[in-house]
């Protein structure tokens, strides 16, 4: 929730985040037009009564959906952008001949690895092979907990990415502990099903009955290419089990409450208290013999979990295992695995009707893998010293604006306002790359075996974050590649970083009237700003620590606020069946209802008193909202959208546009009467700082 924009589960391997499309919102204005897109408004529509179609409504009719997607919008046209520039990057790679052993050969090797479907089909399922056939001669609980433990992958993350799914029976993810941020802790996360949540499995809608029958057709087909017999029965037990262990999962509304998830265990515990598994073998497996203490996300769902592995046939398990195995590499196995695992989880789940080229794939799975060598370059190339400067100058205009807000609350205690102002001094924001890279020597990248470099690449990934258990935080550390078109919030390091691929037009234009950039970007910044006060950043500190800083009058304020805004949020209906879930968002609603009030308080103020520019009749007050509205311009599959509402904690785009009613300055500027349908009285708009 810490991102400014989630694109859907990456767990799922074919995450869909950017592909070339030829529908774009920058190409749409004309060449040399710098600010708002106007060709994208529609300006029929009233302002008050739907101010995302008011702002996005031309580009809404005319854009399409190309088959290939889930979705597109400006994040995922940038996002192809930032694709084209790192094929660029990684095509210089190929022809360099660099070294062996070098980033740049790694990058090489692995690309060439992944497009060379000749050599993926004629080796077929032998590297696959080897690893079902370890999962085959497994006689004994104690082996299946061997088996279990290695493969934890460090393949979640709770607060920085938020991704709290991982297919594998537990997920773990090392980051500043809640109790000790100077240090890094061990969090485990529950985990074990493939599909997105626990919904998908216990809905009872009639649309969820219907994906899970055909997910258990889809499991006997994946058992079957990979050479199963008697698939329809394993297929059966498999579902059963995750349908067992969905019971006991925790609700992402649940996960979110750091809280309840504040719970450590040392190693002892987990036979105490969650017996079943034989945790002594797992946690060896795992290479975590000599790690004291975890930190234990959902404790219930670790019961659960483990006394199935207890209480289910060995041989459940076993299949479990095996088709989860080939789920993992289905990507980089002979097509028709590939293509069944798209079949299922793309068009049926996401509803993405066509698979993506393959080489955006590539050049996905460099990213993930890969991504730091690559961003490395990408930086260098594509993000200027200028670009830089003036995007460190509106962080601390905006930084400023919320000092202001801040001080001029009359609700909040003395104290706490104290606190929240050290939190500023001592946040750390990232623009465009890292100071420092990752190291990559340890990964051994093979010219020709993509499944080996996909398995090596995802265990040095693990290996990488084990290797940092008790060691001193870096807090200036990234989890976010340059080339990625994002920005995000890492509570525990009380840091933001905004890569050098958000940081470009239409975000962010230094020729664009400043009210444009304020509104754009700068709603953004504003948006990463404002968790470091929301319902989580309240709970950790200037240091990062777990500490509540917030005195119980400010807290019973605060959540009288935000039980406005998601008691608004709930209104909202995307589709007739479905609501927006108020309590599930509300921390990205907080953030960008107060990001674009900060935002809209640092333009004003960057203007110094001087006339504000305007660009084509629009006053600098009217830009500046269109700018917002124009961030979220985005058209979904309509299961991906449907997908989003379930397992989001961000609202759909349209409401996060239509957020603007909650500023009294937008009620002026667009001349906003009672009876409009976004038009609230000035005492039920929220305002949160
Ligand atoms: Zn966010």
């Amino acid at each position: 929730m810490r991102l400014i924009l989630k694109f859907l589960p990456c767990a799922i391997a074919l995450c869909a985040l950017s592909t070339l499309a030829p529908l774009a919102v920058p190409q749409d204005a004309p060449k040399d037009a710098h600010g708002i897109a106007i060709a994208n408004m529609d300006q029929s529509v009233k302002p008050g009564d739907d101010f995302f179609r008011y702002a996005n409504g031309n580009w809404i009719k005319r854009t399409e959906l190309p088959p290939d997607r889930r979705r597109i919008g400006i994040f995922n046209t940038l996002g192809d952008l930032s694709n084209k520039r790192t094929l660029t990057l990684i095509e210089e790679a190929v022809k360099a001949n660099a070294p062996a052993g070098s980033n740049v050969r790694k990058i090489a090797d692995f690309y060439n690895s992944y497009m060379d479907e000749g050599a993926i089909e004629s080796i077929g399922l032998a590297p696959l092979r080897q690893r079902l056939d370890a999962i085959a001669v497994i006689r004994t609980k104690r082996e299946l907990a061997r088996a279990l433990g290695a493969s934890l992958r460090a393949d979640v993350d709770a607060l920085n990415n938020t991704n709290f799914h991982t297919p594998n029976l537990f997920g773990l993810w090392v980051a500043p502990g809640f109790n000790d941020s100077e240090h890094y802790a061990a969090y485990l996360l529950q985990g074990g099903l493939q599909m997105p949540d626990r919904e998908y499995y216990l809905g009872s809608s009639e649309r969820m009955r219907d994906i899970r029958a055909k997910y258990q057709v889809h499991i006997s087909a994946m058992l079957k290419l990979a050479g199963f017999t008697d698939t329809d029965a394993r297929a059966q037990r498999i579902v059963d089990l995750e349908h067992a262990i969905a019971e006991k999962h925790r609700t992402l509304a649940e996960n979110e409450d750091i809280h309840e998830a504040n719970n450590t265990w040392t190693q002892a515990d987990f036979s105490a208290k969650a017996p079943g598994l034989d945790w002594t073998e797992y946690f060896r497996a795992a290479g975590l013999a000599q790690q004291d203490s975890f930190i234990v996300w959902q404790p219930t769902a670790f019961v659960a979990e483990s006394a199935l592995v207890a209480s289910t046939e060995l041989e459940t398990w076993k299949n479990w295992l095996a088709y989860h195995l080939i789920e993992a590499y289905a990507e980089v196995l002979p097509k028709a695995l590939a293509d069944e695992r798209f079949a299922f989880f793309d068009k049926i789940l996401s509803g993405t009707p066509q698979q993506r080229p393959r080489w955006q794939r590539g050049v996905d799975q460099v990213n993930r893998l890969l991504g730091d060598a690559v961003g490395q370059i990408y930086a260098k190339r594509y993000f200027t010293p200028e670009a830089k400067a003036q995007a460190d100058a509106m962080v601390a205009n905006i930084i400023a604006a919320f000092r202001r807000r801040i001080d001029a609350l009359s609700w909040m205690d003395p104290a706490t306002k104290a606190e929240a102002q050290a939190k500023l001094t001592t946040l750390y924001v990232g623009i465009g790359y890292p100071e420092t890279w990752r190291d990559y020597s340890a990964y051994d990248v093979k010219a020709g075996d993509i499944f080996g470099n996909l398995w090596r690449g995802r265990l040095f990934d693990y290996q990488h974050s084990i290797a940092r258990l008790g060691g001193a935080v870096d807090r200036k550390e990234w989890s976010m590649e340059p080339q990625t078109v994002n920005a995000v919030n890492l509570p525990l390091q009380n840091a933001l970083s905004f890569p050098a691929a958000i940081l470009q037009p239409p975000f962010f234009d230094p020729l664009a009237p400043a009210a444009v950039n304020y509104g754009a970007i700068g709603g953004i910044m504003g948006h990463e700003i404002s968790h470091t006060f929301d319902t989580e950043g309240s709970a950790f500190d200037s240091k990062g620590r777990v500490r509540n800083w917030w005195t119980p009058s400010d807290l019973v304020h605060f959540n009288a606020s935000t039980a406005r805004l998601a008691a608004q949020y709930d209104a909202y209906k995307p589709f007739p069946d479905l609501s927006v879930n108020g309590k599930q968002t509300l921390a990205e609603n907080i953030a960008d209802v107060a990001g674009a009030s900060a935002a809209y308080d640092a333009y004003r103020a960057s203007l110094d008193g001087k006339p504000a520019p305007t660009q084509d009749g629009f006053t600098a007050d009217q830009l500046f909202f269109i700018a917002f509205g124009q961030n979220w311009a985005s058209k979904s599959q309509e299961a991906t959208l449907r997908q989003q509402v379930l397992t989001d904690p961000h609202s759909p785009s349209q409401f996060r546009a239509a957020t603007v009613r909650n500023l009294d300055a937008w009620y002026p500027a667009f001349e906003v009467q009672p009876g409009e349908k976004l038009y609230l009285a000035p005492p039920d708009r929220v305002r949160i700082w």
